[in-house]
């Protein structure tokens, strides 16, 4: 499986505007940014989350073409691009019609508590979009299968304060799997399907020394490094990618050299926005 981390940023991109934080000082001198966190799948075209910034995370990676669109959760840092779908799927005045015409439809799935959360919030929107015919929006009652991947979704109430359900996507391909579980991880759900994948890409969380203390004193909602750790030693993935990275975190690129060096035996890295991986 092909992959593409689009957005490897946190609930807010970086460099944040007005912000000189050390890390956003960084990363304005080095030219790089985090947009929104998201991943694309190229094989069956299949998109994980809709940040504010999906457009330009779509153009950098040159990506055509959206058939499948999942959503983990309700919050706005994942949901906020939804109208991707009309800036893809539609012509407008390219034959005079003056009006969105659908020239694409995609799929876009949730389960069950995560759509009763959406459409609270967002119904209006998918079914302005459902009539166009650029999406069909649907609750999942099972795994999801697109050509020779299938994507399964663990469910589970967060600890954050919005008391939001949260996905992780478990997406196999014979005899490959990966777990896709970026944000609002926290309690992190005890799932057997998780054993051995051969990729987690999961969401930073508190990391770096300041945010581990907060996260020992706890009671928290975001994942601590040691708790990544023990659902490493649990279920044993062959890699693990971490993801939406805010600068709440603090951490400068050496840091995060040092974090991954210092937990090589988990063949632990960062993700960067673009990040391309092959499983
Ligand atoms: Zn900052
Ligand atoms: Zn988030």
């Amino acid at each position: 499986m092909k992959l593409t981390i689009l957005g490897s940023g946190g609930f807010r991109r970086t460099p944040r505007p007005g912000c000189h934080c050390p890390v956003c000082h960084e990363m304005r001198q080095s030219g790089t940014q985090r947009l929104g966190s998201s991943l694309f799948l190229h094989g069956g075209r299949i998109l994980f989350d809709a940040p504010e910034e999906i457009a330009s995370e779509l153009e950098n990676a040159r990506i055509d073409r959206i058939d499948h669109l999942f959503f983990t959760h309700w919050h706005p840092d994942h949901t906020l691009g939804a109208r991707i779908l009309e800036i893809m799927n539609t012509q407008w005045s390219e034959k005079l019609e003056w009006r969105m015409v659908a020239v694409h439809k995609t799929m876009v799935h949730m389960p069950g508590p995560v759509y009763d959360e959406m459409m609270s919030r967002f119904g209006p929107f998918f079914e302005f979009w459902d009539v166009l015919g650029i999406s069909g929006t649907g609750r999942m009652d099972g795994p999801v299968q697109i050509g020779n991947v299938t994507i399964d979704a663990v469910v589970f109430e967060t600890m954050h304060r919005t008391m939001t359900h949260s996905t992780a996507y478990i997406i196999t391909s014979g005899e490959k799997k990966i777990v896709y579980a970026p944000c609002d991880i926290t309690p992190f759900p005890r799932d057997e399907r998780f054993m051995d994948c051969d990729l987690m890409i999961l969401q930073t969380g508190w990391c770096g020394p300041e945010m581990a203390e907060r996260a020992r004193n706890g009671p928290h909602y975001e994942i601590s490094m040691d708790e990544i750790l023990n659902i490493a030693r649990e279920y044993r993935p062959g890699r693990i990618i971490l993801t939406h990275l805010g600068d709440e975190a603090k951490l400068l690129s050496n840091d995060m050299r040092e974090i991954e060096a210092k937990y090589s035996e988990f063949n632990l890295t960062f993700a960067h926005d673009g990040m391309s991986v092959d499983v």
